[in-house]
């Protein structure tokens, strides 16, 4: 006989139960981001131990723990957490390669879609290869609960119709944004995905014609969209209706472009979204009913007071698919001072993504970022801010081998003399970093197929040629 048994949706979660432990954007306004030091992590120490006992049933955990020697019982208070073993990217290329094609780190399998309905979503990640992430329905309403809270902080409302411009695709981003607007914000989100699927053209018509107050996507695509609405005589600021961008990276120049509110945050992939700016616009609230977040020293892997820049490790909390403990994600940024922020919330703040810590180049002893060369010549205003760095190594002549960096940037106008302004711009750089950076100045556009500006929702912004 064939199963009839079907796991329906609507029975799959105890939305009574969600709703109590992960606060939707009201309730948490009035409830979870106003609580004291002590409430946040007398919930934080409860939901880590049950995490631990979750993740204890899973090979990647089992086999992580016992290699560095750790047991559920060495956690007793948060001080302990950074007893547990922490892993990177690779310990997940390399769970992969023992069990392909998913690897050893999730804890549902397709097969379980016959008893809990699933979703399925890969990382393309800035580097490297794919990562499977299996999640449960509970996981992704967090996950939701936790966009709508973000997009809600950022100025949107119910009724509010939102262009998704982030690709609809194997990657998790579009379609957890997509659900919190749907299922947490009363928003309906316009699906136009990135411009490869609606090119920008069109994406901008839809803006105008459905009246969208808000657009979800990267900072170099909101600009770029900017760009093009001015082209088609549109002036961005007046002649659409955008009312708050939540974007993602640099807002400066998206700020300039649309002349409404822009706020950052920080998601990624198997977690989604982590931490959100706030009405100070002083750094990232973490949702630390949701997480447990450290900044490490890039080389030691040693907790950083706060000040210091490192490595973002992150324990996600509220997880009953695929865990993640102590995953040192590699991007960068700074924990802050533990103090109340003006909003009245006393959550963790981290400081705005700084770029990733594996595209890092040591020159001369001095770690250089692309992300942060980016920000760097913006305050040079011949220069549109559109960049691409390569590292090299070179041999002079005579000297041991030594990396290079360089900086590719497109000049604002052609008749612009480009000796004179890579001269400037080296200086800059050179004063900024305290080491020498070499700057190729090309014409506007250039660049466009090495990033993949207007059709990639994350630009490529470095390339390690050594
Ligand atoms: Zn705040």
């Amino acid at each position: 006989m064939i199963s009839t048994k079907i796991p329906y949706y609507y029975q799959s979660v105890d939305f009574n139960k969600l709703v109590l432990d992960y606060e939707p954007p009201v309730e948490f306004m009035n409830g979870a981001m106003k609580w004291s030091r002590e409430k946040i992590e007398h919930v934080q120490l409860q939901r880590l131990k049950e995490t631990l006992e979750q993740a204890s049933t899973i090979p990647f955990y089992q086999r992580l723990w016992k290699k560095h020697d750790f047991a559920l019982s060495d956690v007793q208070t948060l001080a302990d957490l950074s007893k547990i073993p922490m892993y990177t990217i690779d310990d997940i290329r390399d769970s992969i390669e023992r069990k392909p094609p998913f690897g050893d780190y999730q804890s549902y399998h397709f097969e379980d879609g016959q008893h809990t309905p699933l979703r399925f979503y890969t990382s393309g990640g800035t580097t490297g290869a794919p990562r499977p992430t299996i999640y449960s329905a509970w996981d992704r309403e967090v996950g939701a609960i936790l966009s709508a809270r973000t997009f809600y902080m950022h100025g949107i409302r119910p009724g509010d119709a939102v262009l998704n411009s982030w690709a609809y695709s194997t990657h998790n981003a579009a379609w957890i944004m997509d659900h919190g607007l749907w299922h947490w914000l009363g928003c309906t989100p316009i699906t136009t995905s990135t411009g490869n699927v609606t090119p920008t053209e069109k994406q901008i018509e839809f803006a105008k014609i459905f009246g969208a107050t808000s657009i979800l996507a990267t900072s170099d695509y909101l600009v770029h969209m900017a760009e093009v609405a001015r082209k088609m005589g549109y002036d961005p600021k007046h002649d659409l209706q955008i009312k708050t961008l939540s974007a993602f990276g640099n807002k400066q120049p998206v700020q300039e472009a649309w002349g409404c509110p822009v706020y950052d945050s920080y998601a990624f992939h198997e977690v989604q979204y982590v931490a959100y700016e706030c009405e100070a616009e002083d750094g990232l609230h973490i949702f630390e009913d949701a997480f447990l977040v450290e900044i490490v020293d890039f080389e030691t892997g040693e907790v950083l007071p706060p000040g210091h820049r490192g490595n973002i490790v992150v324990t996600a909390l509220y997880k009953t698919g695929t865990q993640q403990i102590r995953y040192n994600i590699q991007d960068i940024s700074g924990s802050y001072e533990m103090k109340q922020c003006s909003c009245g919330s006393w959550h963790k703040k981290i400081d705005y993504f700084q770029g990733r810590s594996d595209t890092m180049v040591k020159l001369r002893g001095i770690n250089i970022w692309p992300e942060a060369l980016g920000k760097m010549i913006l305050e040079d205003r011949r220069v549109n801010g559109e960049y691409f760095c390569y590292a090299e190594r070179k041999t002079p002549e005579g000297k041991p081998a030594r990396d290079e960096l360089t900086i590719m940037v497109e000049a604002k106008s052609d008749s612009l003399d480009f000796g004179l302004l890579k001269h400037e711009l080296e200086e800059l750089l050179k004063r900024k970093n305290g080491v020498a950076v070499s700057v190729e100045i090309v014409k506007e556009n250039e660049l466009q197929n090495l990033t993949g500006h207007g059709v990639r929702a994350k630009l490529k912004r470095f390339e390690d040629r050594r």
